[in-house]
């Protein structure tokens, strides 16, 4: 059985970053969840799908989509389009939240999370993403929440995008987590799930805590 571990998380809360090291340090696949909704947001703005009929396509049939688990060697696909880059475009981070509050996008994203571990062919997969720990993958090894202040979210973000205007990724950030929130509650651990705040962590301290909590939740099976 493929061991599973979900991390939850708000944006710039460092979680894709931690969980790639954690995926490397553990030997475990690593799965962006959110890389979906933005290729299927890419594929909305490229005029493969309308957003107002979106919540009736039929996404299992039509949606061709693929990435890597490999944190190492990432990329994601649409079609014959390689989309690695283009999914982190402002374009698409600001209309992303657009097509993940409709629920046939999410029913199928569940699916799609699903049938990404079940292929994946490793011992272990680290899943990342909002509503995975309680909503996509409840019954996972290992669920935790990975949170920051909201200050520190913002600075991390800023750094990571290289903008120094800290209006406009504080605009951007706060924005994407007040349309997110209407979808799925983030910030609250839910039963089971371990929260790990980041603020007064560095990034090699975080990594440490969650491989720890890791190997706590996994010797209790
Ligand atoms: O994690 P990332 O910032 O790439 O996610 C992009 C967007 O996809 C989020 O802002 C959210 O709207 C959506 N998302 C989601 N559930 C997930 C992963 C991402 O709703 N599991």
């Amino acid at each position: 059985m493929t061991e599973i571990v979900a991390i939850d998380g708000p944006a710039g809360s460092g979680k894709s970053s931690v969980s790639k090291q954690v995926a490397r340090e553990l030997g475990f696949g690593y799965l962006d969840t959110g890389a979906a909704y933005r290729a299927l947001a890419w594929a909305v703005l490229e005029g493969d799908f309308e957003l107002a009929n979106l919540a009736e396509v039929d996404l299992d049939a039509s949606f061709d989509y693929a990435i890597s688990l490999d944190a190492d060697d990432f990329w994601v696909r649409v079609g014959v389009h390689d989309v690695t880059a283009a999914i982190r475009e402002q374009r698409v981070a600001e209309f992303v939240s657009q097509v993940a509050r409709i629920q046939t996008v999410r029913d199928f994203m569940k699916r799609l999370t699903h049938r990404l571990v079940a292929q994946s062919g490793r011992a272990g997969v680290v899943v990342e993403g909002r509503d995975i720990t309680t909503v996509v993958l409840p019954d996972a090894n290992a669920r935790l929440l990975l949170t920051a202040s909201e200050e520190v979210r913002l600075n991390r973000r800023s750094a990571e995008i290289g903008v120094n205007d800290t209006q406009k990724v504080a605009r951007q950030v706060s924005q994407r987590d007040a349309s997110d929130a209407a979808v799925s509650d983030f910030m609250t651990p839910a039963e089971g799930v371990i929260l790990i705040d980041s603020s007064d962590l560095n990034f090699e301290q975080t990594v440490a805590a969650v491989l720890e909590t890791i190997a706590n939740a996994t010797t209790k099976d």
